[in-house]
């Protein structure tokens, strides 16, 4: 995707999250000087198969796979440290060069223990179906002013006056909570005088750095996490994660301005899934459903939590696709459609007698919305071993092109396994 004129990527989820944007991101991580993740935190779990060896990533970028891409964390991901380090361990121990090639910036806040105790204890956490790992206390820390940031290791005063304030605050919510966990301030200092020797060498100003990789016209791919129907803005609000998904987030979380941002890849699955509670228009609580989420091996990489699945719905994409501004779509998993006699694809919402084309922000209207569905027949072939576009059947083709079409955006890559071999560059 990258071009003369492309030279800033940014690669998001459409959907719910858990696209497969690991995989793309590696896919295309071949072509870029630098990979940076711009928000969430531990909470993503990216799956990437190099030959048949399996590598989750959670904070640090996809791109680490490719020796002499260069890595960034940006201000806009809340940093789990001690994750970081289990992580960037077994990455070495894999034969993985991180060393000099992984930067966090200095700006981004770090995810404290008592962050996780809130999150563990939080009733609000627990109906939303949040991944419990601190992710959204950390945010609200962030938001409140009383945030810890990288940079602040660098100055012991300012650290413990920073914790005192969380720590206190951390209790008062544990209180509430009912729960009998409380956090200490001297616990959490030694905790981070712990971090500080190990995370201080990886911190730079990540922004500067970045800026300037974009003036000398170098390859910067930007890497989703979560989806886009899971951002705090325009997802299905209150059931989403804390932090802004899509493409605007990019260029905040980054620290590059949207004006460097040329080109965004939108990542969906060739059908849908969700993790955790909120509406799912065309979730399939049936058979049908248990055998997409088989096929598809569809429990959460982070979790193991199993995803509800549905039908690909098309207003989901089309509204992804306006609000990140998709230059182009990459379709996943096909090959689990591969044995279905027939399959659906979901044109619209009837919701009250009317007819919905448009995603709504009121999650009432979701929750009532019978989703209208355009029915094709299904190829039952095996995609696994396609390669080029014309190597898929014809059913496949064409289930393809009114994806595309309710969609809006066009088709770039299509993926029908696994592995890093398994897809299709639908232009080369
Ligand atoms: P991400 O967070 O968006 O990167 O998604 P995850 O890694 O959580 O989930 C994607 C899962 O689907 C991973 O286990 C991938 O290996 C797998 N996957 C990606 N693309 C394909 C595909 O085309 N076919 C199949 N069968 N699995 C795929």
């Amino acid at each position: 995707m990258f071009d003369s004129s492309v030279r800033t990527l940014v690669v998001v989820g459409a959907q719910w999250g858990d696209e497969g944007k690991g995989k793309l991101v590696d896919v295309l991580a071949e072509q870029a000087d630098w990979v940076v993740r711009y928000q969430g935190g531990a909470n993503a779990g990216h799956t990437v198969y190099v030959g048949e060896q399996k590598t989750v990533l959670h904070q640090v970028p996809s791109g680490i796979l490719h020796p002499g891409v260069r890595c960034a964390i940006g201000n806009g991901v809340v940093l789990d440290p001690a994750q970081l380090f289990v992580e960037i361990e077994k990455l070495v121990a894999q034969g993985v060069d991180v060393v000099g090639r992984l930067y966090v910036s200095d700006r981004a806040h770090l995810v404290m223990p008592y962050h996780k105790q809130v999150d563990g204890a939080s009733s609000a956490s627990k109906a939303i179906g949040t991944t419990g790992r601190g992710i959204g206390p950390c945010y609200v820390d962030k938001v409140a002013r009383r945030g810890v940031r990288v940079l602040d290791l660098r100055n012991p005063a300012r650290l413990r006056t920073l914790v005192e304030a969380g720590v206190g605050h951390a209790n008062e919510q544990l209180v509430t909570s009912g729960s009998a966990l409380r956090a200490s301030v001297d616990e959490t200092m030694a905790f981070l005088s712990d971090v500080a020797p190990r995370l201080l060498p990886l911190a730079e100003d990540v922004g500067l750095a970045l800026s300037n990789a974009v003036k000398a016209r170098a390859a910067l791919l930007l890497e989703g996490a979560q989806g886009s129907l899971l951002d705090v803005d325009h997802g299905t609000y209150p059931f989403v994660t804390s932090s802004n998904t899509t493409v605007g987030g990019a260029a905040t979380g980054a620290g590059v301005p949207p004006t460097a941002l040329h080109a965004a890849l939108g990542v969906v699955k060739a059908y849908t899934t969700r993790v955790g509670n909120g509406p799912m228009p065309t979730e399939l609580g049936d058979a049908l459903g248990e055998e997409i989420r088989r096929i598809g091996n569809e429990f959460g990489a982070t979790t193991g939590r199993p995803r509800r699945c549905g039908w690909f719905d098309g207003v989901v994409a089309r509204y992804a696709a306006r609000v990140n501004g998709l230059t182009a779509l990459a379709v996943t998993k096909l090959d689990v459609l591969d044995t279905l006699p027939e399959l659906k694809l979901c044109t619209g919402y009837l919701v009250d007698g009317e007819l919905l084309r448009e995603f709504p922000g009121d999650l009432g209207l979701l929750e009532r919305a019978v989703p209208q569905y355009d029915v094709l027949p299904g190829w039952r072939k095996s995609t696994a071993d396609a390669r080029r576009w014309d190597d898929l059947p014809g059913e496949a083709k064409r289930y393809l092109y009114r994806l595309e079409e309710l969609s809006g955006t066009p088709i770039r890559y299509v993926s029908v396994g696994t592995r890093r071999d398994q897809i299709i560059d639908v232009k080369a």
